[in-house]
């Protein structure tokens, strides 16, 4: 199971800025905290042509659920009613911190299933490691939609069912600023960036070796990277 597809659930039936509480178990089947210690290189170190490429590091130690971030993303993206860029999951645990918050968003699969899966080449990955989509060739079949292992994208029905998802948000980028969810985020918990003029924080965080990717057993090789929760220094807090 996608750690989407709940929120595809919800999305039919409820309001999605609600913060909701899902269980431990079905948090668990999304794949994204079962990483089971799965270490890896950063993609920028690993990168077999080296080429620059923007990257998004979540700290789950920072994210403390506000959904400011969805909101700013909703604010700027303008998606179509009950669908969402980005969204936080919320897992309860028996152990500290109780309640755990993960944020998703597109992955910008270097290996994209959805780039795979469009008869009309509408959808496709820039050099600089962002997946987006030609709406001027998109028909809305929804095959990406259907080969996104995370539940990434939807179809805009207002713009003729074509299909949407975050995209880093390449007008603000493109103008020097960060994606709409990093600027909101007051913890700090999204930390962005390209590979090419990392900022010191960056860096360091893309030299840690617990970051994770979601799901790597699919071996789609993401720029989005989590920074696990420490349940010890959790435990010290609290
Ligand atoms: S704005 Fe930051 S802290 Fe708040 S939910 Fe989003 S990622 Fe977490
Ligand atoms: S997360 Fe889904 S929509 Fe995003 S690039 Fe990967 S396969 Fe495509
Ligand atoms: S990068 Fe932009 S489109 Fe993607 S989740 Fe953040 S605000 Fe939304």
């Amino acid at each position: 199971m996608s750690i989407f597809s709940f929120f595809h659930h919800f999305k039919v039936d409820h309001d999605l800025l609600k913060p909701r509480v899902f269980s431990k178990r079905r948090f668990l089947q999304s794949g994204l905290l079962a990483f089971a210690g799965i270490v890896m290189q950063p993609k920028w170190v690993r990168s077999e042509n080296n080429q620059a490429q923007w990257v998004m590091v979540v700290d789950l130690n920072r994210c403390i659920g506000c959904q400011s971030c969805v909101i700013a993303c909703k604010a700027q993206s303008g998606t179509v009613e009950r669908q969402f860029n980005t969204l936080i999951l919320i897992s309860e645990e028996p152990e500290v911190p109780a309640i755990q918050f993960c944020p998703v968003l597109c992955n910008q699969c270097e290996n994209a299933p959805c780039v795979d899966a469009c008869p009309r080449e509408a959808t496709f990955r820039r050099d600089d490691g962002i997946v987006v989509t030609d709406w001027a060739k998109c028909d809305g079949s929804g095959d990406c939609v259907e080969a996104c292992p995370y539940g990434a994208r939807f179809l805009d029905s207002i713009h003729g069912n074509r299909s949407d998802k975050c995209d880093f948000c390449i007008d603000r980028i493109s103008k020097g600023l960060v994606p709409a969810c990093v600027e909101a985020c007051a913890p700090g918990a999204l930390i962005f960036g390209n590979t090419s003029m990392p900022s010191e924080e960056l860096r360091s965080y893309l030299s840690r070796r617990e970051l994770e990717v979601s799901r790597p057993e699919l071996n789609l090789q993401g720029s989005v990277f989590y920074l696990p929760l420490n349940k010890s220094d959790q435990k010290e807090r609290g």
